[in-house]
């Protein structure tokens, strides 16, 4: 029920949509007309008998403020009439507007987008990788014949504060497009560099599941840093903003991308047992978002991935300020949920220290955990490492330290867990 009241919560900052997360479960409608006339209270998701009403004019919500994740439990005891469940079986009216999901400021559509029809269990996509066995889609789209992706909402991840800007990007795929968790895409930016040419393709990784933000097997969620260029003073250098990235943080609901792919087999879920494999998740920035997939299908989706995978996850997330702490509020709600097996830890650079009194950075928790970490490896657990180039150096050193002190050549290590398929690498 958390689960899926939570789903509800990301969910409802994209469009309405109609949810039958289980049998058990009656479903009902958040209203499509979620206006700025109508305002939060129009998020009162509503009986099966509201369900169509349109009648308060449409258009996207509109967020603007910082929301904490939808806690169901808080929300019913505020609202004083006990189990949100229960409440939910009834087809009673509750009320979501205290806890829309957190960081998402989605910008106003200029047409609602249609209602998205949920499945009532999610199983309609696990062929794509059957059993785990085979290899996930690759390549349904080529650069050369890239296909047309939509924007459903983009949203700022990471306060004000935080230096720089990272956005959420939730797109409606082409059909017949399908992924797996920990695969990427390409955007090609419209438009032509200096020389007159078309634009390279870019490389996004994946920060949904296959199931995507809504949950239909519709659309795929990215996780963009916008690339800026300062000069010796400080001064941003219009003339060398990041082209692609640039190009997705501005989107508006409705317009259009140019998609490819899917690619990349490094940092998919393991194939086999992964029931019972422990992941290590490594990531600096954008580099969460693979982990977010992961995170996702392993302990929030209603799908047989989550029901059966009975091992722990350790996600280790590195930001520069608590500002730009990315999903936190997804992550401490899989934690409370999970019953221990999902763990976060953040180094936040410039606000924590490590025990040497320097900057806390992901290798600084890495070093902490290191026995812990390494005695996972060895016994069963998976690793990933994902995010800016420059945090595999400091990483690396840090295993090196760990074997080190147990007499073993992190070289050979690392050689050996590779060919094992236990320590996966994507840097960009
Ligand atoms: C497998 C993979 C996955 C990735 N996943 C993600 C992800 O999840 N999220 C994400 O945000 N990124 C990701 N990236 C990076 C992404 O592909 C792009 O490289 C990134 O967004 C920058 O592209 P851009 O077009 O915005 O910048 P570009 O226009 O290509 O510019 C690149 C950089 O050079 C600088 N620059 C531009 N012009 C000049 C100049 N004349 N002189 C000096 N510097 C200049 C820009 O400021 C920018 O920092 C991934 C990359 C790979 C390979």
């Amino acid at each position: 029920m958390r689960i899926l009241s939570y789903s509800l919560a990301v969910l409802s900052v994209v469009k309405g949509f109609t949810f039958s997360p289980s049998p058990r479960l009656s479903s009902f409608r958040l209203s499509s007309s979620l206006s700025d006339e109508c305002g939060l209270d129009m998020l009162n998701p509503c009986g099966p008998d509201m369900s169509g009403n349109k009648a308060k004019g449409g258009g996207a919500p509109v967020m603007n403020e910082v929301f904490e994740l939808f806690d169901p439990e808080e929300d019913a005891k505020l609202q004083g009439t006990g189990d949100l469940r229960a409440r939910l079986e009834l087809g009673a009216k509750f009320n979501l507007a205290s806890g829309l999901n957190s960081y998402y400021e989605f910008n106003r559509s200029p047409s609602p987008p249609a209602d998205v029809l949920l499945s009532p269990c999610q199983d309609f996509l696990e062929h794509l990788d059957s059993n785990g066995t085979s290899d996930p889609p690759l390549n349904t789209l080529k650069n050369k014949k890239p296909g047309l992706a939509t924007v459903l909402g983009v949203g700022k991840l990471i306060t004000n504060e935080a230096p720089g800007d990272i956005r959420h990007v939730v797109l409606s795929i082409p059909e017949g497009f399908h992924y797996t968790e920990g695969q990427s895409l390409s955007v090609i930016p419209p438009g032509v560099d200096a020389k007159g040419k078309k634009h390279q393709p870019r490389l996004y990784s994946i920060a949904s599941t296959r199931y995507g933000d809504t949950y239909d097997g519709k659309s795929v969620s990215l996780c963009v840093r916008r690339a800026e260029f300062y000069d010796e003073e400080g001064k941003e250098v219009e003339e060398k903003k990041g082209v692609c990235s640039g190009f997705l943080c501005d989107l508006k609901p409705g317009e259009e991308v140019q998609i490819a792919g899917p690619v990349g087999k490094t940092m998919t879920l393991p194939k086999e047992n992964l029931p019972t494999t422990p992941l290590i998740m490594i990531g600096t920035g954008t580099g969460v978002a693979p982990f977010r997939s992961f995170a996702h299908r392993l302990f929030v989706e209603n799908t047989v991935a989550s029901h059966m995978y009975k091992a722990k996850a350790l996600l280790y997330l590195g930001v520069p300020v608590t500002g730009g702490l990315l999903y936190k509020s997804e992550f401490d709600h899989m934690e409370r949920e999970s019953g221990g097996r999902f763990e976060a830890k953040y180094a936040i650079s410039r606000e924590m220290q490590n025990k040497d009194g320097g900057r806390m950075y992901v290798q600084d928790l890495i070093k902490e955990d290191g026995e812990k970490l390494f005695n996972m490896i060895e016994d069963n657990a998976v690793i990933y490492f994902c995010g800016l180039k420059g945090m595999m150096p400091g990483v690396l050193e840090a295993f090196e330290g760990i074997c080190e002190e147990k007499g073993l050549v992190f070289k050979e290590k690392m050689e050996e867990w590779k060919k094992m398929g236990k320590w996966h690498v994507e840097v960009y």
